[in-house]
């Protein structure tokens, strides 16, 4: 059997180039990270050859004696990650990646179209907490359950959890979930268990992007009031591109969230398990355990700290004035230009970052914003020093978008893009099959 370089020059050629543009690039998407070698050796691994629905002990098909050695070992690890007593909590380490695993909960304890509020994408929600617009479901979450999303006070930047009160108490949902994608602060937990407990509702916490930071009890421990938390596994965790749900060993509101969630995982939405990916997840469970892992998420906030207080020195606003975790939220609508340009601009000077709507935004295509996290730089061994710099460089490229946006004024390109992105022009009628 040959090897990649021989058997798929063209696919070789294709990793090679994104291999230097990773390591070229001053990666600073919120959400991403670069995860250890000995978790891509897992990955890469015989594991992706073996089936094995089911769980360990009870698998649908033979010779899995190793696999479910792996699985367990796996779900030991994530317990102990998170400093949870098994007895009390339990494990599925089978999802497949951040949605799956929230569709996996939302099948589990609810009927469908039953009621659910998750953050308002637009306030730095996931689509898969519900999100719909007011013409179109937009999220199977929403197709298939009622959903009514709770937003931020525009004023403070913060989840307004008195307005989410007063929401819960007219939608009476059945779930309501905390965790966000673009929001800088914590979440209160005791606040948000109380409004779920006042209305009758499950609560449950998608902590995907700050998984790292509570593993490493530097943000507040979702699993003191959440019944219910999901989480990907490759974002501050720095692993394997996946998925876990964890839950109380209860029934909770008459549901038994163990068997729930582990029917609905296989044989509701899923088949076999990934077993390179749960291969890898362990890997990085293990080192999320060290005090080298707990040292690495200090440096991701002590960094991200860096950063806010650089670019509110620059004269930026950021959403709810700085940051308590991995990423700050810059919202560049005082300055006259949008997210949009600005990642592009910056793309150019490989700097990658994305372009994301801040509150009271009025287009999630062009939107106002540019989100930056500092997860992966902090891998690459960047301290507070280096993210000065980041902050003047993107300093830089913003200042460049504004010259290039007032350069590009009145002059013909300007009239021709706004023509082109008005109703008289379809593409259809002018481009022939
Ligand atoms: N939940 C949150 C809060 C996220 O930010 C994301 C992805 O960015 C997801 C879930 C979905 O994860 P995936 O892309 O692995 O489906």
């Amino acid at each position: 059997d040959n090897g990649l370089s021989e058997a798929d020059p063209e696919v070789r050629a294709i990793i090679d180039m994104e291999k230097q543009r990773q390591f070229k690039s001053l990666e600073l998407i919120a959400s991403e990270n670069f995860t250890y070698r000995a978790v891509m050796e897992a990955v890469g691994s015989c594991l992706t050859n073996k089936y094995s629905e089911g769980l360990p002990g009870k698998r649908y098909y033979g010779g899995n004696e190793h696999i479910d050695e792996l699985e367990t070992l796996c779900q030991k690890r994530a317990l102990d990650a998170f400093h949870l007593d098994g007895k009390k909590w339990g494990v599925n380490v089978q999802p497949l990646s951040g949605s799956p695993a929230n569709f996996e909960v939302y099948t589990a304890i609810l009927k469908p179209h039953d009621r659910l509020m998750g953050l308002d994408l637009s306030h730095g929600g996931h689509l898969s907490h519900g999100f719909m617009t007011p013409k179109r479901r937009v999220s199977g979450t929403s197709i298939y359950f009622e959903s009514m999303s709770y937003r931020l006070n525009e004023s403070t930047g913060l989840v307004d959890y008195d307005k989410l009160e007063e929401m819960a108490d007219r939608f009476k949902p059945k779930l309501i979930i905390a965790g966000a994608s673009a929001y800088p602060r914590d979440f209160d937990y005791p606040r948000m268990r109380k409004i779920a407990d006042s209305v009758g509702a499950f609560l449950m916490m998608d902590m995907a992007h700050i998984s790292g930071l509570v593993a490493a009890s530097v943000l507040a421990n979702p699993f003191d009031y959440c019944d219910i938390v999901t989480t990907t596994t490759h974002k501050s965790l720095r692993g394997p591109r996946g998925g876990m749900i964890f839950f109380k060993k209860e029934t909770v509101l008459g549901v038994d969230l163990e068997t729930a969630i582990n029917n609905a995982v296989f044989p509701g939405l899923q088949g076999g398990p990934h077993n390179h990916t749960i291969g890898g997840l362990a890997v990085c469970l293990k080192y999320a355990q060290s005090p080298e892992f707990k040292a690495y998420q200090n440096q991701v906030v002590s960094n991200c700290r860096a950063l806010a207080s650089r670019l509110t020195e620059l004269g930026y606003k950021l959403v709810s004035g700085g940051s308590d975790n991995h990423l700050v939220l810059v919202d560049l609508r005082p300055l006259g230009i949008d997210g949009a340009r600005v990642e592009k601009i910056l793309d150019m000077a490989s700097i990658t970052l994305n372009k994301n709507s801040v509150p009271a935004d009025k287009s999630a295509v062009v939107p106002g914003g540019i989100r930056i996290g500092s997860p992966a730089m902090t891998t690459r061994g960047f301290t507070e020093k280096e993210f000065v710099a980041v902050a003047d460089y993107i300093h830089e490229g913003v200042q460049i978008t504004i010259d290039a946006k007032r350069a590009a004024s009145g002059s013909k390109l300007q009239d021709f893009m706004k023509f082109v992105a008005s109703p008289e022009f379809s593409l259809k009628d002018r481009v022939s099959d």
